[in-house]
């Protein structure tokens, strides 16, 4: 029973649109009502009405230590004592700085700011200044916050240039987003062959997670970084999921590409608003007071959530971390194969390092078209079923799910077996 969840819906409704702050969290794709929590342990969440469930949305790719962890909370408590913020630079800046640098070494100076969509929007920005063009590329389903010019839906035909996805975005914002499929080199080909010397740059999520989650073809990656070497164009890295999931270097350490700029959040914030983009010095010396591009942030680099994100990056670096996240998932990954491989299912699962969705459809999953050949009704009773067995996946078909370091083999084999009764309930 949700019952206290159910009466602050009902206020909520009345003061907030949609009852929520961001609109995912309404759960409308899987037909319920939202849930309120009202605390976190470890890979817990306990709803308002004290219901426990074992946590997949991990807050959207921060907890990758899972809830309340000791280390974290501690920093954090450390940090306020002394105050929430000075508007003035203080050292844990510097030192949440060097260690990131330390990690990915493509990032030789970084600015902090305040989320993932800030980070995006400011790496544009900075492209666009530093090559002097205008056109930027992105990819179907890839979400990089919720930038004017990066909301974008494709047109139809290969090649597209973006129309405004929202209401409130002029066209005259969009148009200069190139629109194209992930995975498809030669649409890539082709549109460099027209607009080149117009192109600032590539932005990407290496590893998709804003589509559920969908892998680089071989040689994909590769692709892009010398596309945009060929015609002076930057390749953005959006890492906001991948930075410190995959791995310490990102996605760009497990492929090996080094990209121009890489925008980072969720992670780096240990569950407090923070994003960063960094890249080459000589790029991010055009950053105000450096060089002439402005971009600033009253709170940008606060102490307390910086403090949260040092606590983390310090937890994530101890020896074996992600060998313990890889050997999670790869058997929560093997688990849920049995299960559908009992079942006779064919479902697709996409897994790298501790992000995975399982897409209710038998056709492989390699771009936005196919992401949208999934069973989405189907994934919504799934999603109920889950939840009544006390298992929280995200409420959407199109989203990762997360393993933290929090999570034991008890939860993972709990999540296998639920998986089992409801799929064998479900067909
Ligand atoms: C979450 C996300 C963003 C936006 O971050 P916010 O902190 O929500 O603004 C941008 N890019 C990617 C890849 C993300 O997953």
């Amino acid at each position: 029973m949700r019952i206290r969840s159910k009466l602050f819906y009902e206020r909520a409704l009345k003061s907030i649109p949609g009852g929520v702050n961001s609109p995912v969290r309404a759960c409308k794709a899987v037909k319920s009502d939202p849930i309120f929590f009202e605390r976190g342990e470890g890979p817990y969440l306990i709803d308002v009405d004290g219901n426990r469930y074992i946590d997949y949305v991990c807050s959207w790719g921060p907890l990758i230590l899972g809830h309340s962890h000791p280390e974290v909370i501690a920093n954090v408590y450390f940090a306020i004592k002394k105050g929430t913020s000075f508007g003035a630079p203080t050292w844990q800046e510097v030192e949440l700085a060097e260690l990131i640098k330390s990690c990915i070494p493509s990032i030789e100076k970084i600015r902090l700011v305040n989320s993932g969509t800030e980070a995006t929007m400011s790496a544009i920005r900075l492209a666009r200044a530093y090559t002097k063009r205008k056109k930027i590329v992105k990819f179907e389903g890839c979400y990089h916050g919720h930038v004017d010019s990066l909301l974008v839906k494709a047109g139809s035909g290969l090649i597209t240039f973006g129309i405004p996805s929202s209401p409130g975005i002029p066209e005259e914002l969009t148009i200069h987003t190139l629109n194209l499929p992930f995975n498809d080199f030669s649409a890539i080909e082709k549109i460099f062959k027209e607009y080149g010397k117009e192109i600032a740059a590539i932005i990407v999520e290496p590893v998709p997670g804003n589509m559920g989650v969908v892998l680089p073809k071989d040689g994909f990656l590769e692709f892009l970084r010398e596309i945009t070497i060929k015609y002076e164009a930057l390749l953005i890295f959006d890492e906001v999921i991948t930075g410190f999931r995959i791995g310490l270097s990102g996605a760009q350490g497990k492929y090996g590409i080094i990209p121009d700029l890489t925008c980072l959040g969720k992670i780096i914030g240990g569950g407090l608003p923070v994003g960063a983009y960094g890249g080459k010095e000589e790029i991010m010396n055009f950053i105000a007071p450096e060089g002439p591009v402005y971009q600033a942030g009253t709170l940008s680099g606060n102490p307390v959530a910086v403090s949260a994100g040092l606590a983390t990056l310090k937890e994530l670096i101890k020896p074996g971390t992600y060998e313990k996240l890889e050997s999670l998932s790869k058997r929560l990954e093997e688990g849920i194969k049995e299960v559908l491989k009992k079942l006779k299912l064919s479902y697709q699962l996409n897994r790298v390092a501790s992000m995975f969705t399982l897409f209710f459809t038998e056709k492989e999953v390699i771009d936005f078209q196919s992401v949208l050949s999934s069973d989405t009704q189907k994934f919504a009773i799934f999603w109920q079923k889950m939840l009544d067995k006390g298992i929280y996946i995200p409420p959407s078909q199109f989203e990762a799910w997360f393993i933290s370091l929090a999570h034991e083999e008890e939860e993972i084999d709990k999540t296998i077996v639920a998986i089992y009764d409801v799929l064998k309930e479900m067909h």
